[in-house]
């Protein structure tokens, strides 16, 4: 939450500047009333910054996510994902909004309230009312990586043109999701498990990785805002 006060206070900083720069030029008195006026108006200035940033922009989407079990058999894998989503929910939101620049509640894809059927079968994203599917046998960590790569589907709904490999997009930023998350060595260990799944993976993974994580960043970008 550390973007929170950054980005309000740039924003409020400059009106508050500006009123300061005014008292300055007609303060023609001496140094010390010069100074004490400084010091009185650094202090308004900083007084007055932190009312304004409370409930700014930057807080996460609320994202609701329902996992249900396909059958009976499925139950347990239900719970293992809705522990996952209930411990880690918060900061997944958080973390992919911050690394996408994208937003789960941004009109005219707003996408906040998801089903989730856990089945053994391949894992899709689904959208919107069309519910995500996610495999019950994954190990925990697998759990974890699938979730945030279906999640960001979602997410990133709108920015892939058509024709365009989904995956190629959302690798841009799913590598560094998964490491603000959990660390390079899961991320690492999660794009070996992609990969050996085949079809789209490895060619995708690879033109993701042949950037450095800013080159990830800029490309994305670029896409996001053409
Ligand atoms: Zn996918």
């Amino acid at each position: 939450m550390s973007n929170h006060g950054e980005r309000s206070s740039a924003k409020w900083r400059p009106m508050n500047g500006c009123y300061f720069q005014f008292a300055l030029n007609r303060a023609t008195a001496s140094r010390l009333v010069f100074a004490l006026l400084f010091a009185l108006l650094s202090w308004a200035c900083a007084s007055t910054a932190h009312p304004v940033l409370s409930g700014d922009a930057t807080t996460p989407s609320s994202v609701r996510v329902a996992f249900r079990a396909q059958s009976d058999s499925f139950t347990i894998a239900r719970d293992d994902y809705d522990a996952i989503w209930r411990a880690e929910g918060h900061r997944i939101v958080e973390t992919m909004e911050r690394v996408s620049g994208l937003r789960f509640d941004s009109p005219p894809y707003a996408d906040t309230s998801i089903v989730a059927i856990v089945f053994e079968g391949v894992s899709n994203s689904g959208y919107r009312d069309d519910p995500m599917h996610l495999r019950a046998s994954y190990p925990p960590d697998t759990k974890r990586a699938t979730l945030v790569h279906e999640l960001g589907h979602r997410l990133q709904v709108g920015v892939a043109r058509p024709g365009e490999d989904e995956h190629g997009v959302l690798f841009l930023w799913l590598y560094d999701t998964w490491v603000a998350l959990w660390g390079r060595k899961f991320a690492d260990e999660q794009v070996l498990v992609e990969r050996a799944r085949r079809g789209p993976y490895p060619k995708a993974w690879d033109a993701a990785l042949a950037l450095d994580s800013a080159g990830r960043a800029a490309r994305f970008r670029a896409l996001r805002t053409r």
